[in-house]
């Protein structure tokens, strides 16, 4: 999904001009994307009817007319914004909060992955400070303590089960009040799934419900099962309902399309995404770092968890950058320096998709491949004078006497002959650095999504 929208999105920084005709090719590349991914066909509709609504004043010449830049900035920033909209339902999620137990529920059908997002979720609190266990409430499928049991153990928290107990209420009850005891701060509760939707599934949840009193229920939905996740997640909602969601499996070939518009059907808030079997394999999800994401424009917020990891290792360096992104305000060369970093930190698979502005199909093929093709962005700022690297891209930027965007100017030739590159591939680089520093400018400031995120804790 993301290569391709990726790719809608480049086309639309490589037409000359931007006009209705450009506009509806763009829109269709992105809905054939979303379609193809599951998500609802409604939804689809509704955000291409929006944002055509969103651009129709624009693209009939209101003030920035005969700007390309800008026309492309507000086609790209509409496309983002709809797409936030999807996977927004605009609703806080509970939030633990230390010295005070929190009761999290996991519910969802059999094989779902419930049983591995708590211990996920345990390690996860665990790691940022709360003292994490999980109960065992599963007494439908045969071996599920046994599960618990051996993963908990592997992951160094605190687990209550029985395998002689047959009463999952009973079990979640005394767990919970046997943790509570304990002033343990995050206590899990994993339920059965059972295969189907069962009127005695959805009873048993609502009782383990009023035995332990979640200050949280999860939904956790498999990313495969495409647009059946709508009514499942329908289904649960009506019994036991779920103040948070997540999507687990999302590192397979799942389209997790259906399982993401779930959230538009039910209103409620995806916070984490399972990417694979691992303990680790949990990253935190919202809204906007998500679509960036998706359409190649990095995620910040990834970006800076990182960041923060490795401040440890030049403190004074990255706090500089993680201001400048604050700030919003990234040169070229500040972007060649994150490049470049990520270049020395090893396997660049999992850590580039969080740069802003790289593409996508850096992620493609072999990290040998991918580190080669980070190299030939390296050349190419290599060949740029201080005053371009140190600009926001805007000498390249130049427009004739008659106001139109000259294109191909004498600055792009001479970088790419410079460079041994071509001047598509600086193009390309520098809508690639135009995008990300658009994202850094909502990024940053004091309603952007890394205070928001800084307040998340
Ligand atoms: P439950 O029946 O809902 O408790 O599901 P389990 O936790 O037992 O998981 C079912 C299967 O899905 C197991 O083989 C897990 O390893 C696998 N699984 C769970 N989450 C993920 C994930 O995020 N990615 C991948 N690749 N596999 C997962
Ligand atoms: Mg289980």
């Amino acid at each position: 999904l993301g290569r391709k929208l990726n790719a809608a999105l480049s086309s639309l920084n490589r037409a000359p001009v931007v006009d209705e005709k450009v506009l509806d090719a763009i829109l269709k590349e992105v809905c054939a994307a979303l379609l193809e991914s599951d998500v609802n066909v409604k939804l689809v509709a509704s955000l291409r009817q929006k944002v055509k609504a969103k651009v129709k004043t624009v693209l009939e010449g209101g003030a920035d007319k005969g700007k390309e830049g800008n026309r492309k900035s507000v086609v790209q920033k509409a496309v983002f914004d709809e797409l936030v909209n999807l996977v927004d339902p605009g609703v806080e999620p509970y939030k633990p909060k230390k010295g005070q137990p929190n009761v999290i529920m996991a519910v969802g059908l059999q094989g779902n992955g419930k049983t591995t997002t708590c211990t996920k979720l345990a390690v996860y609190y665990q790691k940022r400070g709360f003292k994490s266990c999980i109960v065992c409430a599963d007494t439908f499928r045969a071996g599920a303590f046994d599960q618990t049991r051996q993963s908990a153990t592997k992951a160094k928290v605190a687990y209550f089960g029985s395998y002689t107990e047959t009463d999952p209420v009973s079990i979640a009850a005394q767990g919970v009040t046997k943790f509570k005891k304990e002033r343990f701060d995050v206590i899990i509760v994993d339920t059965s799934g059972r295969h189907k939707q069962e009127s005695e599934l959805f009873q048993e949840m609502v009782q383990i419900g009023e035995a332990v009193k979640p200050n949280m229920t999860v939904l956790v939905l498999d990313a495969s099962i495409g647009q059946a996740a709508e009514a499942q997640s329908r289904a649960f909602k009506d019994s036991a309902d779920f103040g948070a969601i997540i999507v687990t499996k999302m590192d397979g070939h799942a389209k997790g399309g259906g399982a993401i518009s779930a959230v538009a059907a039910t209103k409620t808030p995806i916070i984490f995404l399972g990417v694979g079997e691992h303990l680790h394999d949990l990253d935190r999800f919202s809204p906007q770092p998500f679509v960036s994401k998706l359409l190649g424009l990095g995620d910040i917020q990834g970006l800076m968890e990182h960041m923060h990891d490795m401040a440890s290792q030049n403190p004074d360096k990255q706090k500089e950058m993680v201001k400048k992104l604050e700030e919003g305000k990234l040169s070229i060369r500040d972007w060649r320096e994150q490049i470049q970093n990520v270049m020395s930190m090893g396997p660049i698979s999992k850590i580039a998709s969080m740069i802003p502005g790289l593409p996508q199909d850096l992620l493609a093929g072999s990290d040998e491949e991918g580190s080669l093709r980070m190299k030939r962005m390296i050349y190419i700022t290599d060949s740029m004078t201080a005053e371009e690297l140190d600009s926001d891209g805007s000498p390249f930027l130049e427009v004739g006497k008659d106001g139109k965007p000259i294109g191909l100017t004498w600055r792009i030739i001479r970088v790419a002959k410079g460079s041994g590159t071509s001047v598509r591939e600086v193009e390309e680089l520098l809508c690639q650095y135009r995008m990300m520093a658009n994202m850094a400018k909502q990024a940053g400031g004091k309603n952007g999504w890394i205070q928001t995120m800084q307040k998340m804790q």
